[in-house]
């Protein structure tokens, strides 16, 4: 039986975990991929404060997991597959254990939404692809659609633009919802096209991407772009299946917790990107991961 188990090794689990062990809770921490979370998926972070030139993912999230070690912290490399309460704690179960504790804080973070279009989920791993810096390299004098109109799709497309041929950028809307100044980056890029009011009705290609249906929404015209690879970046939906039964969500399954981060079960507490809120980003779940700490703490004393 341990105080505190924190589900999900990202940005919010790992802050909150540097905040228990500070606090000297008994905390394990369970993780079914790699401690570090989705911003892995980035080369580089250029608004995390404290960096005014940018920094490293890797270099930042090696930074985080250093702390919460030399806190002496474990980190289990395990899949909560369902939490379950009685009244007194909670039983987390994985493949092969199950897990015994007081609190729990889920920071399971999101993963990358999908298009939902004809010929997308036969073609991913063959062209269509949701992380640019993992599949980038791959389309080394390519051309290239990518889909989206926030932060991460120009991030992204300023990134793939050191390896495609040509960039076709393609958005539902006629401007982007990113920062003014990634959008104004997009500028010194020749080879970045914008497709604008625009969206993918299919991907085509047999064994591999070949090209990509487009519909224009104002005039509902019709167009195929040639090319070998499709990156879509429309947005994040949680990763929240293991709490699905046991907490109250919002619409889209985010967790819906107060501003002490605390869910609709005592002792169950929840931060970063699998929480329903409206900003996505690395500060605010290093922010809420303090914050459900601090709350299971709290919690914890009273028991
Ligand atoms: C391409 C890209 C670029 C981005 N750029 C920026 C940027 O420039 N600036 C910025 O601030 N933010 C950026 N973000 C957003 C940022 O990555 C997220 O807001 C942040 O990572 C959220 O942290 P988190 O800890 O809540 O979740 P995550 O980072 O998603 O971490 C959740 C962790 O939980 C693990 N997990 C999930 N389910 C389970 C389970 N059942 N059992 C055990 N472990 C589990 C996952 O494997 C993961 O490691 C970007 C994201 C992407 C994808």
């Amino acid at each position: 039986m341990r105080d505190l188990i924190i589900i999900g090794a990202g940005p919010a689990g790992l802050t909150a975990a540097i905040y228990a062990g500070r606090f000297k809770l008994d905390t394990l921490i369970l993780e079914k991929m790699s401690a570090g979370g989705q911003i892995l998926l980035s080369p580089s972070i250029e608004n995390y404060p404290g960096f005014p030139e940018g920094v490293s993912t890797f270099e930042l999230m090696d930074k985080f997991k250093k702390q919460v070690e030399d806190l002496g912290l474990g980190i289990e490399d395990k899949e909560a597959l369902e939490i379950s309460s009685n009244d007194k704690f909670y039983q987390i179960e994985t493949q092969d254990k199950i897990f015994e504790a007081k609190a729990v804080i889920v920071s399971t973070g999101a993963k990358p939404k999908r298009l939902g279009v004809k010929g997308e989920e036969k073609l991913i791993g063959k062209g269509v692809s949701y992380c640019g810096t993992c599949d980038g390299p791959l389309f080394k004098n390519k051309d290239i659609v990518i889909v989206g109109g926030g932060d991460r799709a120009i991030e992204d497309a300023l990134f793939l633009a050191n390896y495609a041929k040509s960039i076709y950028l393609v958005h539902r809307r006629g401007e982007f919802r990113a920062a003014r100044i990634l959008v104004d980056k997009l500028k010194g890029y020749s080879k970045i096209k914008l497709v604008l009011n625009s969206i993918v009705e299919e991907v085509c290609g047999e064994n591999r991407v070949e090209s990509v249906r487009i519909k224009n929404v104002n005039t509902l015209e019709c167009s195929e772009i040639k090319c070998e690879g499709l990156f879509v970046f429309v947005g994040i939906a949680p990763d929240t299946g293991c709490v699905k039964n046991l907490l109250e969500t919002d619409e889209s399954g985010f967790i819906i917790t107060d501003q002490a981060m605390r869910a609709s079960k005592p002792g169950i507490f929840a931060c970063g990107d699998c929480v329903s809120k409206s900003l996505y980003q690395v500060v605010n779940a290093c922010g809420e991961g303090a914050v459900a700490a601090d709350s299971a703490h709290k919690y914890l004393l009273k028991q």
